[in-house]
């Protein structure tokens, strides 16, 4: 029987708490990292329903994907609901993980899951982690100040590799400008073209150190608008973490009928899928985001999917993308939106985190019993078509 502090340096291993969006509040939330751990139940909602269930069934840890105390507290007093919950859990002997963000981004992680039970096929994130795209930036400045450009763009995280850091190429030519009026430039005058010795820098550095290097090299620069270009490096290694997936089907469909398909292997929920397109158009590009995901919307289209399937779809985003491809016989057809219940979205990471958990403590000699939770806690409960009969 594994600790707790086994049990969470597994789920680590797999959902590094490292990758967790800034906001995010993942990992213990309560229990003993001494503490044995016998029975696990997993769940997308840390909500009483699922908090009673752990606790009936016996288990000694409930790990969920969102996150109980995402806010700030000061308390988890029995008098709040929060906190209520933490009681019952302690009282009760069963800690609480949880894994969200980092376990978004994962590689496979939970959009991983909704594309394999839609069957999606050669899954490549929808937005790459940061950190596993490599950017080259090429700068120009004055010979002069190449030195201390070089310093500034290294301590920023530009230029670092295993042992080595401050790697820069430079090659030294020439620059030539006019400043026009109203410029204020550092050399030359108004009105009259310029040539200087300039030093072309290159550095590369992890997509993640963009905006600080980036902030470092307009600091630094001499120049009132430094010259320089920033390219995306296509590495032999395809990024695999980020959030979304975008993949194929196993052969073309009809809209109506992905959405039926997306409906019938997703879990059952009050509020159904909703979509948005012609039925008869023809689907073998699929995005996937499990969660909220309307923000990816544009990405999806932009990456060629045929549709998108994701949660908490809002009315602007919708009528924007079926706007923008409006009277436009190039952007035809244009990207169906499929929008599903969030809690069903991302309840196929359960089942996977589950025998991934399981046999990643097997391997170490440790036994537990994992049980997936199948309460629906998709708050929406009822579903009327509105006919407008009475209107
Ligand atoms: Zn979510």
């Amino acid at each position: 029987m594994p600790t707790l502090a086994e049990v969470v340096a597994a789920l680590d291993r797999a959902y590094d708490p490292a990758w967790a969006a800034d906001w995010d509040a993942v990992g213990l939330v309560c229990g003993d990292p001494d503490a044995q751990i016998d029975k696990i139940l997993f769940a997308v909602d840390p909500v009483h329903a699922t908090v009673e269930e752990a606790l009936d069934v016996g288990s000694d840890l409930l790990v969920t994907h969102h996150p109980l105390l995402l806010e700030g507290v000061h308390g988890v007093a029995a008098t709040d609901p929060k906190g209520r919950l933490v009681h019952r859990l302690i009282t009760g002997g069963c800690a609480l993980l949880v894994a969200h963000t980092n376990a978004d981004v994962a590689s496979p992680g939970v959009s991983d899951a909704l594309a394999g039970a839609i069957g999606l096929r050669e899954l490549q994130p929808l937005a790459p982690d940061p950190s596993e795209v490599w950017i080259k930036l090429v700068a120009f400045v004055p010979t002069s100040g190449a030195d201390a450009l070089v310093h500034t763009l290294a301590a920023a995280g530009a230029g670092a590799f295993g042992a080595y850091d401050r790697c820069a190429w430079l090659m030294t030519g020439e620059g030539t400008f006019r400043p026009r009026h109203g410029a204020n430039p550092t050399i030359g005058a108004v009105g009259t073209v310029e040539r200087v010795g300039e030093t072309r820098i290159e550095m590369v550095l992890p997509g993640a150190r963009r905006e600080a290097v980036v902030a470092a090299l307009r600091r630094t620069h001499p120049y009132e608008e430094p010259a320089f270009d920033l390219f995306r490096l296509d590495r032999s290694v395809a990024p695999t973490r980020g959030t979304g997936r975008i993949g194929r089907l196993d052969a073309p469909v009809r809209l109506a009928e992905l959405v039926r398909h997306v409906a019938a292997v997703l879990p059952g929920t009050a509020a159904g899928v909703r979509a948005t397109g012609a039925p008869d158009t023809v689907v073998s590009t699929v995005a996937v985001c499990g969660g909220s995901g309307g923000a990816y919307a544009e990405l999806a289209r932009e990456a060629g999917a045929d549709a998108y399937v994701t949660a908490d779809l809002r009315h602007h985003i919708v009528s924007e993308v079926v706007e923008r491809s409006a009277g436009k016989p190039e952007l035809q057809p244009p990207l169906a939106l499929i929008d599903v219940s969030h809690w069903a979205s991302e309840w196929p990471w359960l089942p996977v985190v589950a025998e991934r958990l399981r046999a990643d403590l097997a391997i170490g000699g440790t036994t537990v019993d994992v049980r997936v939770s199948e309460i629906v806690t998709d708050p929406w409960t009822q579903l009327s078509p509105a006919d407008g009969s009475q209107s």
